[in-house]
């Protein structure tokens, strides 16, 4: 889409092979070291760099076939790696509808959720024994300040079963149908880790159901077909690309996921680098034989088979991993990609969010949900001694762990386990994931460098929820979330992440959070803990490559790494930091490919 200065120069040749692509003519941002540093011009063969440097030096690997693009001004970075997000989930989330709040919806009030539902009834009949989905509410800026009930849904249909997905995705609200369905009444007892929210005069369930107790509902969800899936994705992967985003991750991962994605590779069809974290209570599933996963072996971290085909591995697989409690005979794969494909990992929960009041505090909510005393932390999604049991094993076969925690008392939980699981197995270069960390306070962060933790960040939650976190929690710890100053001051790496689908896979207004950490009202949700734009994009590049154990591959513009590129329309350390989510991405390139243009779409 550049201009092209053409392939007259001679001077290739001589013993060198000649590059493919020779960009030049731009700001070209490496993202290496502590300070920005700029190179003239990047040269890439067969999906790698093989020149980030002078003009001049570029110039010798012209050859005939060699394309150099003229970026006229504008910059090339690094692709984009996604630091957490969900991206197979947005396959479903694609074709339901969407409750959000402005900007990404238009819902406002319980009333219009009541129309989109009735309007989505009449437009795609209902599946007999399947839901009616929706996805995105946010009662924190519906008209109502609160989250509806089955009595609201109820309105819209006695029969059909509806439900509908909070933005956190960690709750959502059933209909009277749809409990019965899922056989949730008022003598179902409380589910581990989960709530039935129930009307305390009757004790029947008031169709608001919490964190695990919700994947009684999963089930009954509406089914793709298979065609489906496959056209959706393609979508997904552009718009992924069509936000700068080179390395995707798909956080929790059902086995239906993890399957889906496996075809999807085999096929041919991922175009970005997607890692996979399989649930931690499927990864049981896998072990016992219940669930099948194929070609399953560890890998150690760091041995990745990269999609150009050249092997690294460490250990080629190794003895079948037992799990907590049970005995067990498969192996799973993890750390190396096949065609695009990497399963990094295992995910668990440890609490809920924030934005869904569930996320599980050491000291009470200034705001406790209504109805609920004053004393009110929320709760754990896992007991410690499971934590335990998970965090030890997976210290003891090499797997990454990502743990979702974004209360403070959460965050004790994991690093209390890792500390644990350290003592017990030692000290290993795992790079356990702290999902989220957003209420970690100082002192834990502090923990996370000294025992290797990366804490992924969501900053997108000061623009998004900043104004609710204020009332929820109070000023001192609203303006605490996501302290990316703090852990930046000490020297910790970390990544930043949007949780797609929570919030749009849009990386540039991710980093003007990082910056500006503006809310909807017009607060700096915590001056202190803003970051400089070049630390804020370290944390989708570098840091980032890092927390995946990829460094040696990726977040850098550096000779031997693979092309994943981005090019912006205009410099984010340049431009008014106020502005920075309004730079466009232009292109995005994947291993020398382009695989999305401005003009193609989005
Ligand atoms: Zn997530």
């Amino acid at each position: 889409m550049f201009a092209s200065v053409g392939c007259a120069v001679s001077g290739g040749g001589h013993g060198t092979v000649p590059a493919e692509t020779i960009y030049m003519g731009g700001p070209i941002l490496t993202m290496a070291g502590e300070r920005p540093a700029y190179v003239e011009a990047l040269a890439v063969r067969e999906g790698r760099i093989v020149h980030a440097g002078s003009r001049s030096a570029a110039m010798k690997q012209v050859g005939s076939g060699t394309r150099v693009v003229d970026l006229g001004g504008r910059v090339l970075l690094p692709g984009f790696i996604d630091g957490h997000g969900h991206i197979a989930d947005y396959i479903q989330q694609w074709t339901l509808p969407v409750l959000n709040p402005p900007p990404v919806g238009d819902v406002t009030s319980i009333e219009d959720i009541r129309r989109k539902l009735a309007e989505h009834l009449r437009e795609k009949p209902p599946v007999p024994g399947r839901l009616v989905v929706a996805v995105g509410y946010d009662d924190s800026l519906l008209k109502e300040r609160r989250h509806p009930t089955r009595v609201d849904l109820d309105a819209v249909s006695a029969d059909v079963p509806i439900v509908i997905l909070h933005t956190s995705g960690h709750l959502l609200v059933a209909n009277s149908a749809a409990l019965k369905l899922a056989r949730l009444t008022k003598d179902t007892e409380e589910i581990p880790g989960g709530v039935i929210q129930r009307d305390p005069a009757t004790g029947e369930p008031n169709g608001i159901i919490e964190e695990q107790a919700a994947y009684a509902f999963l089930p009954f969800f509406p089914r793709q077909t298979r065609e489906e899936q496959v056209r959706v994705f393609a979508e997904v992967q552009k718009l992924w690309a069509s936000h700068g985003i080179t390395t995707a991750q798909d956080g929790i991962a059902n086995p239906d996921n993890v399957k889906f994605l496996q075809e999807e590779a085999r096929q041919g069809r991922l175009m970005l680098d997607v890692v996979s974290y399989p649930m931690w209570k499927v990864l049981t599933k896998v072990m016992r034989g219940e669930v099948a996963l194929e070609g399953v072996e560890v890998y150690p971290p760091g041995s990745q088979v990269s999609n150009a085909g050249r092997a690294r591995p460490g250990r080629a697989g190794m003895e079948a991993v037992p799990v907590p409690g049970e005995g067990s005979t498969q192996r799973i794969r993890v750390g190396v990609y096949e065609n695009h494909l990497k399963i990094g990992g295992v995910k668990i929960t440890g609490d809920g969010s924030p934005q869904g009041k569930t996320a599980f505090m050491t000291l009470p909510y200034t705001r406790p949900p209504a109805g609920l005393p004053s004393d009110y932390r929320a709760y754990p999604s896992i007991e410690q001694a499971e934590l335990d049991a998970w965090v030890e094993w997976g210290y003891r076969n090499d797997l990454q762990m990502l743990v979702h925690s974004n209360g403070d008392a959460a965050v004790e939980a994991f690093l209390k386990s890792v500390e644990r699981a350290r003592r017990i197995v030692g000290a290993k270069d795992l790079r356990p994931v702290a999902i989220h960390a957003q209420f970690a306070r100082h002192e834990q962060v502090d923990r996370m460098k000294a025992l290797g933790i990366v804490p992924s960040f969501f900053t997108a939650h000061t623009f998004f929820w900043g104004d609710t976190h204020i009332e929820t929690f109070g000023a001192e710890r609203a303006f605490g979330i996501s302290p990316l100053a703090h852990a930046h001051g000490i020297g910790l790496k970390f990544s930043n992440h949007n949780d797609s689908p929570v919030v749009p896979p849009d990386i540039l207004m991710l980093t003007w959070t990082a910056v500006n950490r503006l809310s909807r009202s017009g607060v700096v949700v915590g001056p202190k803990e803003r970051v400089s734009p070049y630390v804020a994009l370290k944390a989708v590049t570098d840091w980032a490559a890092y927390q995946y154990h990829e460094e040696a591959e990726k977040g850098t513009l550096e000779v031997g790494k693979l092309a994943d590129l981005v090019v912006l329309d205009r410099n984010p350390l340049t431009v008014d930091p106020a502005r920075i989510r309004e730079i466009r991405v232009l292109e995005t390139i994947k291993e020398g490919k382009t695989i999305y243009t401005r003009s193609s779409g989005h």
